[in-house]
Formats: structure tokens, C-alpha cells, sequence
């Protein structure tokens, strides 16, 4: 078996082939050595570490979900495991893979023609161009399904799009954009493959966020931009087919931010091992013990919850409402291990890694500071904690709270 994480307490990996467990030590290897050391920088400087790009394809890490360019026959629960490594080495550099991959080239898997994606996916895959799905807007993130204002006319083999795009990952520098739009004709969303650069599209980075910092997000607006009808994804009728991508990705979120919380989580341990007070390890102490076990059972109940989501999805009978508990649940357990994380390392816990020497000084990439920090965001995007709340709610009680 591959090594476990500690943080795998039940020994949930041995259910992973021998293979996937290879890929998966491979994986971490790299995080390890090329991702972690160099997060906390990346961080600060609010940049995203485009040099990865390549590296990360190398590894089959976009091309794993689609069996159209997948490197070896894999599971989603595999993949579930990968996004959570990525993540507990660097929550950012996993929301630019869940950009690029889930969100973008799931898109194109679901909603495009065999065409379209034997065009994008292959080039996707490798890393050659950058992907980014443009779906929130300034006025509408909640409410996107009924309130997406974005316009798509159709003029002859042509479509005119006119409209914002708000929060959208990877957008700053991104080569595609799959942008959401409404048409005025039938009122149904469509998606549109809009290729940059383009005459009236405008991509300007969002500044100053203090959440997942070395994610590239953008403000777009598009003014009169031309696509033609070939790059319209061929498969998507209307919201619905919007909501079958958000399925598939949430679920995947949910794995994220279960990096997110072993990522804290195992810094928390280590500090708490090593930080003196009273003349002891502050692990010694009760109150930092029953911290650590709340963390530890958080994980422990949050990844059993994502295997089986996982699992549902390759047996075909993952619905909206499953991924959507898994989101829910799994990032509010997150919230509260980060914070518990924190806690720990007292007045460490806010400061992001530094090469220093001096005894105590959080070393790089073990910031619980940006774990932090970044679960904010998490909690947040691809449905916020609420919304998918409440498409629960909508299962249990067959009453749609939302619309
Ligand atoms: P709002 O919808 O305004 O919600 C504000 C609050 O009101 C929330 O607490 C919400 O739960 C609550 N609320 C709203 N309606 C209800 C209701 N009916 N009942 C109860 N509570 C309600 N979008 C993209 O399209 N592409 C991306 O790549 C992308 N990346 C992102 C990356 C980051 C770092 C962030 C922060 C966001 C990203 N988003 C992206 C946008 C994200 O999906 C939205 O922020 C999210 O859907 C919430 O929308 P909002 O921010 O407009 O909040």
C-alpha cells in the first residue's frame, strides 16, 4: 500500500489500486518537492505559479477525469485523493487545476460536440493553452441559474455576446473562456468557447483578495464579441446541463477542502509537538489533545463522506443533492478544523512561512495562516454553503427554497 497520510486514520487509501497508489506517491513527490516549499511566496505575491503548468500535465493531473486524453485507467475516488494532496500542499495551485480541468474541460466533455472535444480536450491536457469557466457575474453569484444577464444573439453562423463576468478563476491569463451567456431568442443559458485574444473581451485581475491569493481571478466584460456558432457547445440546452458540470465539480471541491483541512491539520500537529510552554509540548496539554482529535475526526468523517460520493459517481447515480452535501458538509467541517488549527499555533498561526532559522518560526509551506485564509474561499465558491444547504433541503423536503 502506498505510504498512508497519518491523517488517513481509517486507512481509506488501501481501497485504491496498486497503480493508483503509485500515481498517488508520485504525486506527492512532486508536491512535496516542487509545489509546497514555494507556496507561501506565491501566496503573498498574489501570483499563480504558471511555471507548474507543464509540470502538472507531465503528471496527467488535467487529463485524469476525461477518457478521451487519461493517462491510465483511474477511478474518481483516485482523483478525489489527488485534489486532496494538491490542496494540502497549496489550496491555490489545486483551485487553478479545478479551474482549468474540472470546471473547463468538464464543460467541454459534457456540453461539447466529439469535434469540439477532440479540438480543445488533447491540448487542454497538456498544458499547451489555459483554461477558465465564466459563469458568476457582478450582479448575480446565488441566483446565476434564474438571474444570468449576459447576452448571446444569434447572427446568422455567428453569435454576439454582450455581458460581465465576475470572480473568474485563471481568467486573468487565460487562453479560453467558457463563457455562460443567455440567449435572447429562446431565454435558454448557453455556453460559448470564447478564444482570447478577442475584439471586445477585457480580462482585468482582481486585486487585494486576501483568500486563495495565488489564484489569477478576473472581472470580464464583453463587449459585442463574435463567436462563431462552431465554438457554441453543441450539447447544452439550458441550465440544467450548467448543473450537471457543477455536480461533477463540487464533489471535487469537497476533496479540496479536505486538503485544505489535512493541511492544517498535520502543521498544527507538528507545532504542537514542538512548541514548548510550561516546560512541556503544548501537545500534552488536554485542551490542544481534544483540538487535534475534533480536526482528526472532521477528516476522518468528511473523507469517508467523499469515497462514497466518488464511488457514487462511477456507478452512475451521483445526483445534485449528493455532491451538494458533500460540499456543504465537508466545507463546514474544514472551517472549523482550520480555525481549530489556528488556535494551536497561537500567535504563529497568523504569520506565512519564513526561511528563517529562528527556533519557531513557521517553516515555508507549513503556514496555517494561508490554510486559513484560503478555506474562506472554498467555503465559498461553486455554490456557497447555503445554496447547497439548501439543494439538500430541496431533496428531504421535495420544496425549493431557493427559487
Ligand atoms: P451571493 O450570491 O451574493 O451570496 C451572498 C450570501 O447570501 C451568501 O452567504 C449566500 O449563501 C447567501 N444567499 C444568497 N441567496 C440565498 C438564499 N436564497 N438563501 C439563503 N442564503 C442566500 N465563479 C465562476 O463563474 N468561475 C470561477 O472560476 C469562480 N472562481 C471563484 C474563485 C474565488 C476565489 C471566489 C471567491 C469566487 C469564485 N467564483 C467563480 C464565484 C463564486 O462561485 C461565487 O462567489 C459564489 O457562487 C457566491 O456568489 P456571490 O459571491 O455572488 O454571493
Amino acid at each position: 500500500p502506498a505510504d498512508l497520510l497519518d491523517a488517513d486514520f481509517y486507512a481509506f487509501q488501501h481501497q485504491l489500486t496498486p497503480a493508483e497508489q503509485g500515481a498517488l506517491r508520485g504525486i506527492r513527490e512532486f508536491l512535496e518537492t516542487e509545489v509546497r516549499p514555494f507556496a507561501d511566496d506565491h501566496w503573498e505575491r498574489a501570483e499563480s505559479p504558471r511555471h507548474l503548468i507543464p509540470r502538472i500535465a507531465e503528471l496527467g493531473l488535467y487529463a485524469n477525469a476525461f477518457p478521451e486524453t487519461a493517462q491510465f485507467e483511474n477511478s474518481s475516488v483516485f482523483r478525489g485523493w489527488v485534489a486532496l494532496e494538491i490542496s494540502r500542499a497549496d489550496p491555490s495551485t489545486a483551485t487553478f487545476i479545478g479551474v482549468h480541468s474540472g470546471l473547463a474541460m468538464t464543460s467541454i466533455h459534457v456540453g461539447g460536440s466529439e469535434e469540439q472535444k477532440a479540438e480543445w480536450l488533447p491540448c487542454l491536457a497538456a498544458g499547451e493553452l489555459v483554461a477558465a469557466f465564466g459563469l458568476t457575474e457582478p450582479g448575480h453569484g446565488s441566483d446565476t441559474a434564474k438571474g444570468l444577464e449576459t447576452t448571446a444573439e444569434r447572427r446568422g453562423d455567428e453569435w454576439v455576446l454582450n455581458g460581465a463576468k465576475r470572480w473568474i478563476g485563471n481568467g486573468a491569463f487565460a487562453d479560453l473562456v467558457v463563457i455562460w451567456a443567455r440567449d435572447v431568442a429562446d431565454d435558454q443559458v448557453k455556453g460559448f468557447l470564447v478564444r482570447t485574444p478577442s475584439i471586445g473581451f477585457t480580462a482585468t485581475k482582481i486585486e487585494r483578495k486576501q483568500s486563495l491569493r495565488a489564484v489569477e481571478n478576473a472581472d470580464i466584460v464583453l463587449e459585442d464579441v463574435v463567436v462563431p456558432e462552431s465554438d457554441r457547445l453543441q450539447r447544452i440546452d439550458g441550465f440544467r446541463d450548467v448543473a450537471v458540470v457543477l455536480r461533477l465539480t463540487r464533489a471535487d471541491v469537497a476533496w479540496q477542502a479536505l486538503g485544505v483541512a489535512v493541511g492544517a491539520y498535520e502543521s498544527a500537529l507538528a507545532y504542537a509537538k514542538n512548541r514548548m510552554q510550561f516546560g512541556k509540548p503544548i501537545a500534552s496539554f488536554q485542551l490542544v489533545q481534544e483540538k487535534l482529535s475534533t480536526a482528526l475526526s472532521n477528516i476522518t468523517a468528511s473523507i469517508a463522506l467523499c469515497m462514497r460520493v466518488s464511488q457514487m459517481q462511477d456507478e452512475g447515480i451521483q445526483r445534485d443533492h449528493h455532491s451538494a452535501m458533500s460540499k456543504a458538509f465537508v466545507t463546514a467541517r474544514m472551517r472549523e478544523t482550520v480555525a481549530l488549527c489556528r488556535e494551536i499555533c497561537g500567535g504563529n498561526g497568523i504569520q506565512l512561512g519564513s526561511e528563517s532559522q529562528i527556533p519557531g518560526d513557521v517553516p515555508p509551506g507549513y503556514s496555517i495562516a494561508r490554510y486559513f485564509a484560503d478555506a474562506e474561499a472554498v467555503f465559498t465558491f461553486e455554490g456557497t454553503y447555503d445554496m447547497n444547504a439548501l439543494i439538500v433541503g430541496r431533496a428531504i423536503t421535495g420544496i425549493p427554497a431557493f427559487v
